[in-house]
């Protein structure tokens, strides 16, 4: 076993599916022509092909072909070969005396020997070797069997050289064709896995969706894709093949190795990487991937950044087909595409399932309060009843006096909790919330500064109403609204000094009607402002923490205000005053 490559291993190469029609056609017709022109009844045209060479277009009778078709030839035997030629110009030619032992690669003409010096004999060879641009060897033309019996004329090897220059360039097309004929089936199975890819929060299915791109880009017979757990998600992937825990320990560690050095691991039923695999786990590998019946498989660590996620491996059962090198590249690019996938809808998954939670968790809360605050709300009922009852009594003491009316006064503001945490809870609940409908301001208004005025009176703050004459139109309903305009009144009366004054003024902008309650208080510090609509929220300014409130009010308004399609905006300043601010949505006549 070698670090190196592969070792040679005949099977056979199919002709058929290799390049593409025209190119093989045009190869044809070069190698009938070699051999009718220049009189010869073989001629051969071969690619190098990894490790071998492979006969891509044959003229000759049935049994060259039976023969030579499909056939790899190790490229060590042409080595060796050219090696002992005598240099024809583009021509070398081996004389039998010197030909290869070895020679289970050739096919030997059925012809006795003839007896003049220049006879040709069935052991001679007469080969052009083809080269690309950079002088390395691509292929061969061969010729055999010349119709005269003798090696040719100095006529004929001049023919031959144009015939061989004909062919060597009309096999580098070929090749290219045929290397980009691979490019685009692996840059097809790589566009197919990022569509899918992205296309899928549900990383697993897009790895399904990816296997028929896979096997066809890659001409694998099968492939199997797993991903790794990690802290949160578990694993996954489309396991076709089923081998033990201990071997897929074994697969994943070759894969964490192959992605730290960013290659791909390739195994064959006799060979392995033994700068990637220690000999003792190769072995047990290989014999799973004969034992599954294939020949050859390719590895592909499936990660993104540092991390390796899972694996990629692709199967092929014919060996005589390489892992070429454009192929290992791409598989490693895809790997990156599929790494980022799941990556991707790991943290999807992570986020969704806190979604959830926080949902069930908010549900919990909603249950919470509405459960409480009706429990609540029956025995304070009782209390407040009662209270009133020993309230109305004659002949009370002052001191019991002075004690029912404490306890009448704590009632009365639990009570106003209680019935904030049950609208809360109703506001929370989509089935009892109000969306709002067509309706006239000027009531709630009305309501609103009327519910302040006690409070206002006794602060001797000035309160005021601008809006135009006529009907108010907005989108929403009576009792939520005069709910709201009271909080944010009854608020700025609560927050503004002795003297002060607080303005109710309503504006129509273009399709929307602004309530503005303006006070000159106490303001409200940025900090303060960004948490103001949150349940239970409550200034730490200490000022405002001297007037009794809940916290809840703001949170409720906005609420009301966004169940109408609406919202509350706040502009204040510390010592200076606020504005709040109701947009509604107006009513289309
Ligand atoms: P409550 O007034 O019952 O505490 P709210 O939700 O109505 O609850 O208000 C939340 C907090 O916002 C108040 O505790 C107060 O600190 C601050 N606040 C609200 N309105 C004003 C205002 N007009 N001026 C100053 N601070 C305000």
């Amino acid at each position: 076993m070698s670090a190196e490559a592969p070792p040679d291993h005949p099977q056979r190469f199919d002709a058929a599916r290799w390049s593409d029609a025209s190119s093989r056609e045009s190869l044809q017709l070069i190698a009938a022509s070699v051999a009718q022109m220049v009189g010869f009844e073989v001629a051969v045209i071969s690619a190098v092909h990894g490790e071998h060479l492979v006969s891509v277009a044959i003229e000759g009778d049935a049994d060259v072909r039976a023969t030579l078709d499909g056939m790899l030839t190790p490229m060590a035997n042409i080595h060796a070969e050219l090696a002992v030629a005598d240099d024809w110009g583009r021509f070398k030619f081996v004389p039998h005396e010197r030909a290869l032992a070895d020679d289970d690669y050739r096919w030997i003409p059925d012809i006795a020997p003839g007896s003049d010096a220049d006879s040709w004999h069935p052991m001679d060879a007469l080969l052009a070797p083809l080269y690309d641009e950079d002088g390395e060897l691509r292929g061969l033309l061969s010729i055999d069997l010349p119709i005269s019996g003798h090696r040719p004329d100095p006529t004929q090897l001049g023919l031959l050289e144009r015939y061989a220059a004909q062919a060597e360039r009309a096999l580098l097309n070929a090749l290219e064709r045929d290397a980009l004929a691979q490019r685009l089936r692996l840059s097809e199975a790589a566009r197919q896995v990022v569509r899918f890819a992205v296309s899928q929060a549900d990383v697993e299915a897009a790895l399904d969706d990816c296997r028929p791109a896979l096997l066809e880009g890659y001409r694998a017979d099968d492939l199997t894709i797993r991903t790794y757990p990690d802290d949160t998600v578990g694993s996954g992937g489309t396991p076709s093949i089923s081998v033990t825990e201990r071997v897929r320990a074994q697969v994943r560690e070759l894969s964490h190795a192959c992605w730290g050095q960013q290659r791909v691991g390739v195994l064959t039923d006799d060979w392995f990487d033994d700068t990637l695999l220690d000999e003792h786990i190769a072995r047990t590998l290989i014999r799973v991937v004969v034992d599954l019946g294939f020949r050859s498989a390719m590895i592909v660590p499936i990660g993104a950044g540092q991390r390796c996620v899972g694996h990629l491996i692709l199967f092929r059962t014919d060996r005589a087909v390489p892992w070429t090198r454009d192929e290992r590249d791409g598989a490693l690019d895809v790997a990156r595409d599929i790494g980022h996938a799941v990556l991707t809808s790991r943290n999807l998954a992570r986020e969704q399932r806190l979604v959830s939670e926080l949902r069930a968790l908010d549900t919990y809360k909603t249950r919470l309060l509405s459960t409480v605050s009706h429990e609540l709300k029956n025995p304070l009922g009782a209390i407040a009843g009662h209270l009133e009852l020993v309230g109305a009594t004659p002949d009370l003491s002052e001191d019991t006096q002075f004690s029912v009316s404490a306890m009448t006064r704590a009632t009365t503001r639990i009570s106003r909790v209680v019935e904030d945490l049950l609208t809360l809870a109703q506001l929370e609940d989509p089935e009892t919330r109000e969306t709002g409908t067509a309706l006239d301001l000027r009531p709630a208004l009305s309501a609103a500064l009327e519910s302040v005025r006690f409070a206002a009176e006794r602060r001797q703050l000035l309160l005021r109403l601008d809006a135009p004459d006529g009907p108010l139109p907005a989108c929403g309903d009576e009792e939520g609204l005069e709910r709201v305009l009271t909080n944010l009144l009854g608020n700025a009366t609560k927050y503004t000094a002795r003297g002060g004054a607080a303005t109710l003024a309503v504006t129509y902008l273009d399709d929307q009607v602004e309530i503005a309650v303006r006070d000159q208080g106490i303001g409200i510090s940025p900090q303060d402002q960004e948490r103001l609509f949150t349940e239970f929220f409550r200034s730490t300014n200490p000022v405002a923490l001297a007037e009794p409130g809940t916290g809840l009010g703001l949170a409720i308004s906005s609420r009301i205000v966004s169940g109408y399609g609406g919202r509350i905006t706040v502009e204040s300043e510390l010592g200076e005053g606020s504005t709040f601010r109701v947009l509604l949505p107006v009513p289309t006549p």
